[in-house]
């Protein structure tokens, strides 16, 4: 039969390159790994069938797992929904996932360092077969076609695909060549002590062939079914890993249950780092829907609105029609009001977390702070509870601050929450247009996300107090009591400095508007500010970047 020799895409073999020659802090992982695969083929087969049921057939959904120790090899077999040619050389040749060439560039910039701890954020998914196995063979039939494939590699640069006889029915066949020095993946004791540590989430058996017989090794429960008392936080990760496609642990796990006109069940996490693809144009939210326990879709974007996009998890329905199609999940009623229920959920477990542990808060702010203030912007009826987890960086000092805190030290007749904007908190802190608003003891905001230009204007004020930038003209100083002891600006008398303002407005000519003395600066000689009905300085900056 004809082979085909083909070369990864190079990505792939960049991540191949890192997975052979970095030890990997835990091997055990593959097996979790090709076990997900496995079950996902098995959610996807069964999400088919409801509208085909010949392409499932009578056999049942597992995965079969068989060591052979004579043979040094270690096989995983599903009966999900398999690949044909197209998709074995798709999947397996390459890396779709967004931002996968920014995360390797980082890589191998800390693995020159002589760290690699970086790859365990990742996950390496099924190329984390090499790292205990020096062939790996696939043997794959997709459900509904007639031909079975093969696809092998050593991993080093190429694999081959080949039709093939020996295809499973339905479903894939992963067998690894096990390295010399990985034989304990061939004993029984370690596979079933794997498997309880990290694939007990799996809702489908997972069986183990050992010495000729057959016996089932996971509770096959889905996991979100089971009572909160009796899942450990170990459970918890491990499902947050299959499900959310994550490698850090959870910083928040929201486990509920909704009864009454809607019911329904999620689980949803918090990842405790920020994702490489975050603000990648392509990134969706990526809550994965189930409709009574049969999977539905990877990334349900009815689930969350955008700017909660670093949560991850899954939801399972007791109402939606179980042959849902993906069109009508758009438009329908029961998700919008799902969704209602989680964001107010989402938002109260973050209330509580930002006053019971605020330093985990701040952490958690300075990963995911900028996606959430895009709800500021987008998100009108969320605004309120939104400033309200806000925390900023501010003139006060080094800790993040909150609106209530910043409303608490107002100065005497200050009736606006002051801000200035730009790249860094540091410079802005030193900034000469705020040299004013610190000598009369004024707090002033130092906002560095780009999406701050926009929110602040959307949202106009908060508790009745307007946002003003610092940079604007006319910021009213001489209204603001100063502090007792501060110094007292001079007195300006007849304002000699009128003859000196002309002369720098005829040498600046038409590149200033306007050119004023000032009350804002107490050290610096001058400061350049927007007039008030101009745009924002820093905005202005941006957008002129923006245009090049
Ligand atoms: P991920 O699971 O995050 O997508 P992997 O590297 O683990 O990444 O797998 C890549 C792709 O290969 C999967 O998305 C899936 O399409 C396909 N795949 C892997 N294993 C199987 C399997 N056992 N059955 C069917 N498809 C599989
Ligand atoms: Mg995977």
């Amino acid at each position: 039969m004809s082979e085909e020799q083909l070369s990864f895409q190079a990505e792939t073999s960049r991540l191949l390159e890192i997975v052979a020659h970095s030890l990997y802090s835990n091997r055990d992982v593959f097996l979790r790994e090709l076990v997900s695969n496995a079950s996902d083929a098995c959610d996807k087969l069964r999400y088919l069938a409801l509208t085909d049921p010949t392409l499932a057939g009578d056999t049942p959904y597992a995965v079969t797992i068989t060591p052979d120790k004579a043979a040094r090899t270690l096989t995983i077999a599903d009966t999900g929904i398999g690949m044909n040619r197209d998709e074995l050389v798709e999947n397996l040749g390459t890396i779709a996932r967004s931002g996968t060439a920014a995360f390797l560039s980082q890589m191998e910039k800390q693995a020159e360092g002589g760290g690699t701890s970086l790859i365990g954020q990742f996950g390496v998914g099924f190329y984390s077969a090499f790292m205990v196995a020096d062939r790996v063979e696939v043997r794959s039939r997709k459900a509904g076609e007639a031909g079975g494939w093969s696809w092998s590699s050593d991993g080093k640069g190429r694999f081959t695909i080949a039709e093939s006889a020996d295809a499973p029915e339905r479903g894939t066949v992963i067998t690894l060549h096990i390295k010399e020095d990985a034989a304990e993946y061939l004993e029984p004791a370690r596979i079933r002590e794997i498997v309880r540590t990290h694939s007990d989430h799996i809702a489908l058996p997972i069986r183990l062939v050992d010495g000729g017989k057959e016996e089932q090794i996971n509770a096959a429960s889905a996991l979100w079914t089971r009572p909160k008392a009796e899942v450990t936080a170990e459970q918890y990760k491990e499902f947050y890993h299959h499900v959310g496609r994550a490698f850090d642990d959870p910083w928040l796990t929201i486990h509920g249950r909704a009864e009454g006109m809607l019911e329904y069940s999620s689980l949803l996490f918090v990842p405790s780092t920020r994702p490489f693809d975050l603000f990648h144009p392509e990134r969706q939210v990526q809550v994965k829907l189930y409709v009574r326990r049969v999977f539905v879709t990877d990334s349900c974007a009815e689930l969350l609105p955008s700017w909660l996009r670093f949560v991850r998890g899954m939801v399972d329905s007791e109402d939606l029609p179980l042959n849902i199609s993906r069109e009508m999940l758009q438009t329908n009623p029961v998700l919008r009001r799902i969704r209602q229920g989680l964001v107010k959920r989402i938002l109260g477990e973050l209330a509580r977390k930002a006053t019971d542990a605020p330093e985990e808060y701040a952490t958690f702010w300075g990963n995911f702070g900028a996606v959430v203030k895009e709800g500021l912007y987008e998100d009108a009826e969320h605004r309120d509870a939104l400033l309200g987890l806000a925390r900023f960086r501010s003139t006060a000092g080094d800790g993040l601050v909150s609106l209530a805190e910043y409303a608490g030290r107002m100065r005497p007749g200050q009736e606006a929450i002051y801000t200035i904007h730009g790249d860094d908190a540091g410079q802005l802190a030193r900034s000469p247009q705020i040299e004013g608003f610190r000598a009369k003891g004024v707090e002033v905001l130092l906002l560095t996300d780009p999406i701050d230009e926009f929110w602040t204007g959307a949202v106009g004020r908060h508790d009745g107090k307007p946002f003003r930038s610092v940079t604007r003209g006319g910021a009213d100083l001489a209204k603001i009591e100063a502090p007792e002891g501060a110094e007292k600006p001079e007195p300006k008398g007849d304002r000699p400095i009128d003859g000196l303002l002309s002369l720098f407005k005829v040498a600046l000519g038409d590149a200033v508007k306007d050119v004023r003395a000032s009350e804002r600066l107490t050290d610096s000689p001058v400061c350049l500010v927007a007039d008030d009905g101009d745009m924002d300085m820093h905005l202005e900056r941006m957008l002129r970047a923006a245009r090049q």
